[in-house]
């Protein structure tokens, strides 16, 4: 027995199953170990134009390839490591593999045409002024087109922090990136957030895309967002699309992206650049 071993009293107290032994036995030295050894990668998930079906870009979502437990999923690593500060080595591991990536599939394309890229940032890691030399170090050592990054950020950030959060936003849209900001609807959802941060893209949390579909005052809401966001000049995408029956809705409403099962789950990168090339292929 070694120390990555649970006790059989941790395996009986567990009530999820295996997955929840193992994320208490995640610590910040495996997590540091998986990034150096390359296990910390990018799956990537498309973004769909709703009026044409066009794949328009990417989410970039991480995955641990663990030798013996498979795939493991954010939410049994990533607490952990938002608490290290580790965070930020990932968050930046990945946007960097995920842009060469993309780059291998489009070949030797202009930028024009490659497919967006919407990161993840942790939003300890957003409101830290170096973020943005890191990134522009990236888009600089990839040639990732920064026209075609957009930067995933959550509300929280904008409250805890909002004078760094703005600086930080000003300086994302000076590398020539933009700004999403994620899961909206689920937070404080602030409507002066929107007056009051030059945000670009505002993605509709999956609970109102699921929810449009059954609840008349839920579907009031996203129809609401919908309207907000065109007045204000706003792209966005609603998220955890599972079903084709709201797309209709969505895209009547003027929602301009979907992404969700209905149109692929996230891939890793080999899948990713097939799919890319299928679709050059295709014209
Ligand atoms: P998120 O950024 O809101 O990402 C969307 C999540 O919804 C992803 O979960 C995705 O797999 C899932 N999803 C997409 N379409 C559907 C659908 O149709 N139905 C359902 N039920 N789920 C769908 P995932 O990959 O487990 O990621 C969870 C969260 O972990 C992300 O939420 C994000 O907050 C965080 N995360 C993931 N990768 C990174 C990363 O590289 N850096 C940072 N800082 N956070 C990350
Ligand atoms: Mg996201
Ligand atoms: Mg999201
Ligand atoms: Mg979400």
């Amino acid at each position: 027995r070694t120390d990555d071993v649970p006790s059989a009293s941790l395996e009986d107290s567990a009530e999820g199953g295996e997955g929840d032994v193992f994320s208490l036995l995640i610590d910040d030295l495996k997590i540091r170990q998986a990034l150096a050894e390359g296990a910390l990668e990018p799956f990537f998930q498309p973004i769909v134009e709703l009026g044409s079906g066009r794949l328009a870009g990417f989410e970039t979502l991480v995955r641990w390839r663990h030798p013996e437990r498979g795939l493991v999923m954010p939410a049994d690593f990533i607490p952990t490591a938002e608490r290290s500060g580790l965070i930020r080595a990932i968050d930046l591991h990945v946007f960097e593999r995920a842009a060469r990536a993309v780059l291998a599939a489009q070949g030797a394309g202009n930028g024009e045409d490659t497919p967006f890229l919407s990161i993840n940032l942790s939003g300890s890691h957003f409101a830290s002024l170096d973020v943005i030399d890191q990134l522009a170090a990236i888009i600089e050592d990839t040639g990732f087109p920064p026209q075609r990054l957009k930067v995933e950020i959550t509300e929280g950030v904008l409250v805890a922090h909002p004078e760094r959060a703005l600086a930080v936003i000003e300086a994302i849209h000076g590398l020539g990136a933009q700004v999403s900001l994620d899961d909206f609807g689920t937070g404080y959802s602030s409507l002066s957030y929107l007056h009051r941060f030059p945000i670009d893209v505002l993605k509709i949390d999956r609970s109102f895309v699921v929810g449009m579909a059954e609840h008349p005052r839920t579907a009031a809401i996203t129809k609401a967002m919908l309207q907000l966001a065109g007045a204000l000049g706003l792209q966005v995408v609603a998220e955890g699309i599972e079903t084709d029956g709201v797309v209709p809705r969505l895209r009547d409403l003027g929602c301009h992206y979907g992404q969700g099962w209905l149109f692929g789950r996230p891939m890793p990168a080999d899948a990713m650049q097939r799919l890319v090339a299928s679709r050059r292929a295709v014209g």
